[in-house]
């Protein structure tokens, strides 16, 4: 038995036709994790969608009574890159619940993780790039509001930027700064100044992504690194690491919320970053240890991944969880 929960439903499902988006893909994890015998069935819990007062902590009115009615402009339902049906709003408020069940769980047992969300493009007022509803957001705005924490810091790993997330908790608006000298690289490397840290809102964003990807505008987060094309696994650790112990330095979260892209890969075929599986694998290692040896409880979710072999995308999520296990087991 694991020692922390896999919130899961068949309902995760995205109900997109053929799409890049590989949307068998949560099913096809939780297989895995249990034919494998890394999961066992009792590890698994059920959530229940988020109600309209849940989505409303983040989303318009408008937006939401659009989503509710089915009446996007066409623009709208291009700009989300998924075509628009009642099943997949479903669909969107079950991934928001069961980020709500993640994070509840994981201020009781320090981690747990969603097999699913992560859905960091969507915004108040719209959705965009495969993203409807931002279930870590909403997660985020319900622990708060039901007064379980105060202060949360998104971790995003995914190869594309959180745009969605920088502009729903946009505290933080930082200048970029040029790196250290003797710096390695000539990466953008995005902190906030003094003055601006005394602005710090309630919730820490970090991004770390492909610089030259999606989306073209990208709306600061609290730390972006934007990373060169084809940056290898110790590279991106070593910014990674970097991110961290900054972003740490300066806020003190009650809750990591970690959004555990896989596309990152080099085989992605939405990215073009030159990560390995096993250099994936490092990386979540990295995000735990920082988060165990700080006693700061860890939510995750799943985000991207376009592996030209979706049985790829279904080891990097899968060895998210055991890298999960191999922190925070006994
Ligand atoms: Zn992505």
């Amino acid at each position: 038995m694991l020692p922390f929960k896999l919130i899961y439903s068949d309902d995760y499902y995205l109900p997109i036709g053929a799409h890049v988006f590989p949307a068998e893909k949560y099913r096809r994890i939780r297989d895995r994790l249990l034919e494998t015998g890394i999961a066992e069935p009792s590890d698994f819990l059920t959530p229940r969608p988020a109600s309209d007062e849940d989505i409303l902590l983040v989303h318009t009115p408008e937006y939401v009574r659009k989503l509710r009615t089915g009446t996007l402009s066409a623009h709208e339902e291009l700009e989300m890159e998924i075509p628009f049906s009642p099943e997949l709003v479903q669909a969107f408020w079950l991934a928001a619940g069961g980020s709500i069940l993640a994070a509840d769980y994981a201020l009781k047992d320090h981690l747990a993780f969603s097999v699913g969300g992560g859905f960091h493009h969507a915004f108040p007022d719209h959705g965009e790039g495969f993203c409807m509803i931002h279930d870590v957001a909403v997660a985020i705005r319900r622990m708060q509001r039901d007064s379980k924490i105060t202060r949360a810091m998104t971790v995003d790993c995914d190869v594309h930027q959180g745009n969605g997330t920088a502009a729903i908790f946009a505290g933080v608006h930082v200048a970029n700064e040029p790196l250290p000298s003797g710096s390695a690289s000539t990466l953008n490397w995005s902190r906030p100044s003094k003055a601006l840290n005394d602005r710090v809102g309630d919730v820490f964003t970090i991004s770390l992504h492909q610089e030259n990807n999606y989306p073209a505008w990208k709306p600061p987060s609290s730390i972006d690194v934007d990373l060169p094309d084809g940056i290898g696994d110790d590279d991106y650790l070593a910014w990674l690491d970097n991110a961290l112990s900054s972003g740490l330095r300066q806020f003190d979260p009650e809750l990591i919320c970690y959004i555990a892209g896989a596309d990152p890969y080099r085989e992605d075929q939405l990215g073009g970053l030159s990560l390995t599986i096993e250099g994936l694998k490092r990386r979540d290692e990295l995000v735990f240890r920082v988060a165990e040896a700080r006693s700061i409880p860890v939510m995750v979710t799943f985000a991207g991944g376009y592996a030209q072999r979706v049985e790829d995308t279904v080891t990097i999520h899968c060895n998210t969880v055991i890298a999960a296990k191999e922190v925070f087991g006994d």
